[in-house]
């Protein structure tokens, strides 16, 4: 069928030629305002993981030549965007915000399409998007700084943030609009401008979140993407002079190039990485809310989130019992298609992470005593593309590797302990420290957990997954460099506080010496 391109064409238009069967249209970069190709001609192709054979559109195969022209783009537009106020700004996210609802059900068919996950999980994904945008717009009208005493009589002293300039953006695919909403709309109502470098398995989902802001009305060169390969595009991003802060999203070890690679010329850098989180079920915890928690936690997008339960860290008391409950969920879950009516869990993202995690269920076989309960393959009956059964190990112990790295698939482990301060020493000890949850109906072991568990998301009688967006996400440890999205404290990320001394005294007053007597 014949091509089309996103240049000109309307947000819902583009949304036509992507949900229009058999349609491919090739997309370009948004620079300075205009829908370009890459400099060098060459695109690459977005596959839906349910089914290769399925492709959804054509992209720029971009290189440091365009994250030049983006990155003048955006110092162009800084200059302007930064004077305008900030509550103007954020009527435009306030419009992006209902663009967003106006078109959920078919973005998140489109996401579904692109990224696996059931057609539930990206309706979330996309209200997520939806709930930043609202929440960093009411900032538009505070973005509050602080205003404190003077040592000094006639003085008055106050803080305010200012923008840092062009910011760069690099966000995985799991959460492919909610993560780039997290970072594009603290850095809008901050008054920076951006380049955003997408990952490349979800193009499409950033493409329609910067279609929302172009309709929005957002001026031109203010956002910016560039689509193309982390190698080439994200090392170009990082090295560029003119970019102030680079926010990351993604794995531990592309973080600490990220961290490398900004070092030398001093720019900011925020780093959420990967994470190894735990549910601890405790021997007098409500098994039945314990195993509707594990299961969600656990095999939820496949085991493809940062935040999945990798580790079920159980009681003596109640292990063989949850284990049984355990398998019997699993027995219902349904692996197959998104968009498909019942399907619980859908593809992983593509044939590199369904080797990659295949490749660790193989580890966890020959682990000593660890035992495979349930799952552990391919399932090709779910469809052509990257099935794998929700699998779970059993007989885990603390070291094994299946009990310290990171899979990202629909894998967890089981672990026996005796005492609650064994089970936070299990939580604790991994490299990691984005999420843990406990099930228990003490509280004094909840507050203890809550007290001595090193991560940044510490549930109690819920599972690992549930963030949102007025809170700080983010972990400690390998997970992050002590930054957080969301929250208020993404406002700290965004903007640089200035502070601001007003003298009223007609006279030269002396700090620390004026004010002794
Ligand atoms: P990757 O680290 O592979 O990729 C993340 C982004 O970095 C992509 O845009 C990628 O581009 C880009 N990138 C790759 N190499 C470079 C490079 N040399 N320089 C600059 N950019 C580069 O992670 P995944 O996309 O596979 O995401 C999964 C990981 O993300 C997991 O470890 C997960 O735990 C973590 N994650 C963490 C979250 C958190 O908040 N802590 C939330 C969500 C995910 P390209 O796609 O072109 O390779």
């Amino acid at each position: 069928m014949a091509m089309a391109t996103a240049q000109s064409q309307s947000l819902s238009d583009v949304l036509k030629s992507v949900l229009t069967p058999g349609n491919v249209p090739t997309f370009n970069n948004y620079i300075g305002g205009e829908w370009v190709p890459a400099k060098s001609g060459e695109t690459f192709q977005n596959l839906n993981p349910a089914d290769p054979s399925d492709v959804i559109g054509n992209y720029p195969q971009s290189s440091e030549a365009d994250i030049k022209d983006a990155v003048e783009a955006g110092k162009k537009a800084f200059a302007t965007w930064r004077l305008m106020p900030a509550p103007r700004r954020a009527e435009i996210m306030y419009r992006a915000g209902q663009l967003l609802i106006q078109y959920k059900e078919e973005m998140s068919q489109i996401m579904t399409r692109e990224m696996g996950k059931v057609v539930a999980e990206t309706r979330g994904d996309v209200q997520e998007a939806i709930d930043m945008l609202f929440y960093m717009a009411g900032e538009g009208r505070r973005l509050w700084g602080q205003t404190t005493p003077s040592e000094l009589a006639q003085k008055f002293c106050m803080t305010v943030r200012d923008p840092l300039g062009v910011v760069g953006l690099i966000t995985p695919w799991n959460f492919p609009m909610a993560i780039p909403s997290w970072k594009i709309a603290p850095a809008l109502v901050c008054g920076n401008t951006m380049v955003l470098k997408p990952a490349s398995d979800t193009p499409m989902s950033s493409l329609l979140l910067v279609k929302v802001f172009e309709e929005a009305g957002l001026p031109k060169g203010v956002l910016n993407v560039v689509f193309g390969p982390g190698s080439t595009c994200g090392e170009a991003l990082m090295g560029h002079k003119d970019i102030k802060l680079v926010s990351f999203t993604g794995s531990t070890d592309t973080g600490r190039r990220v961290n490398e690679a900004c070092a030398s010329t001093f720019k900011h850098v925020s780093l959420e990485m990967g994470g190894k989180n735990c549910i601890i079920v405790m021997d007098d915890a409500n098994l039945e809310l314990a195993v509707d928690g594990i299961v969600w936690a656990a095999f939820g997008t496949s085991g493809q989130r940062c935040t999945a339960a990798s580790r079920v860290i159980v009681h003596k008391d109640v292990h063989a019992k949850l284990r049984d409950m355990i398998v019997e969920k699993m027995k219902t879950l349904k692996l197959g298609y998104g968009l498909n009516d019942g399907v619980t869990v859908g593809p992983v993202v593509n044939e590199k992470a369904m080797k990659g995690i295949l490749n660790y269920i193989e580890i966890g076989k020959n682990e000593d005593k660890a035992e495979l309960v349930i799952g552990g393959k391919r399932d090709e009956s779910a469809g052509p593309g990257w099935f794998i059964e929700p699998t779970l190990f059993d007989n885990v112990t603390p070291n094994m590797r299946i009990a310290q790295e990171e899979i990202f698939g629909p894998v967890t482990a089981m672990i026996e302990i005796s005492s609650l301060k064994e089970a936070v020493d299990v939580a604790n000890n991994i490299d990691f420290g984005l999420s843990t949850a406990i099930y228990t109906k003490n509280i004094n072991q909840a507050m203890t957990y809550a007290r001595d568990v090193q991560s940044g998301l510490a549930y109690i009688n819920a599972p690992t997954i549930g963030a949102e967006v007025h809170l700080p996400f983010g972990g400690m440890k390998n997970t992050g460099n002590g930054h957080r999205d969301a929250g208020q404290a993404c406002l700290e990320t965004y903007s640089e506080a200035k502070a601001i001394f007003i003298d009223y005294s007609d006279s030269l007053q002396r700090a620390q010496i004026d004010n002794e007597d």
